[in-house]
């Protein structure tokens, strides 16, 4: 399964929110075995967001977006994916039932524009976000499956392990693991390391990523298998070399 990851959101672009979430996302996704070719940041604006929903879905069996659930105007994840999969958005009474009692545990009354929070795009499978009042969603379109989870890092966090990993895990066969390790090197130059790695740079499983940081370097390789111990084993046959 190949994914990409699209974090939604103005502050993003204007760089005033640090994009966590997808580094969280990215770290979660190599745990189970997932491929990750691209993330993407995107504005709170339906076009642009329904066109790279459009796009990512011509490439990749899995989009993880984030971000704009919430019930303001400027909250149109809802709309952008009901817009790029061709799908209209339908009230779930249940729903909004669901968040009128959030509010009410809270001492709090709903706002009319919360209403909004409890549509979601036509055959959508509803993910309950019993952390917050954004409801969660999956789309499995024709040309991929789209994964929708909130803005709110500490909600994204708790929809991700509690229901997203077990679907793709039990319900979407998702097996395997890559596994990182990251090595560290120093007293030689990059240009020195990367001769004398080049063989282990260029193989495909595990890959070797060499990034400089200050005096030192660090040598990252990256082994997938369906198995954890296979992908050990990769790792270790790796490093050896390196060390070597
Ligand atoms: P939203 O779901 O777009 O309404 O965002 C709710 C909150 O989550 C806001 O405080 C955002 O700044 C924050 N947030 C949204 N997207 C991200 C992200 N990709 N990384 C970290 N925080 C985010
Ligand atoms: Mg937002």
């Amino acid at each position: 399964m190949n994914a990409e990851i699209i974090a939604i959101g103005s502050e993003l672009l204007l760089g005033e929110t640090i994009d966590t979430n997808s580094a969280y996302l990215a770290r979660h996704l190599a745990a189970i075995g997932i491929n990750l070719f691209r993330k993407t940041v995107v504005g709170d604006n339906e076009e642009r967001i329904a066109s790279v929903i459009s796009e990512a879905l011509d490439r990749a069996d899995l989009l993880i977006c984030t971000g704009g659930l919430g019930p303001t105007i400027d909250d149109m994840t809802r709309e952008s994916i009901a817009r790029a999969t061709g799908r209209p958005l339908e009230f779930h009474q249940h729903l909004l039932d669901q968040i009128e009692a959030r509010f009410r545990s809270f001492g709090r009354t709903m706002s009319p524009s919360n209403r909004q929070q409890a549509f979601v795009p036509q055959g959508a499978r509803i993910v309950e976000n019993p952390r917050g009042t954004a409801p969660s969603f999956i789309v499995e379109d024709v040309r991929g499956t789209v994964v929708v989870l909130p803005g709110v890092p500490s909600e994204m966090r708790y929809l991700w392990e509690n229901a997203i990993m077990p679907y793709l895990r039990n319900e979407r066969g998702q097996t395997g693991v890559i596994l990182v390790r990251t090595i560290h090197a120093t007293g030689l130059g990059e240009s020195v390391i990367g001769e004398m790695l080049a063989d282990l740079m260029l193989a495909e499983n595990p890959t070797l990523g060499i990034s400089a940081k200050r005096a030192q370097y660090e040598l990252r390789i990256g082994a997938k298998a369906d198995d954890p111990a296979v992908a050990e084993a990769l790792a270790d046959a790796a490093e050896a070399t390196i060390r070597e």
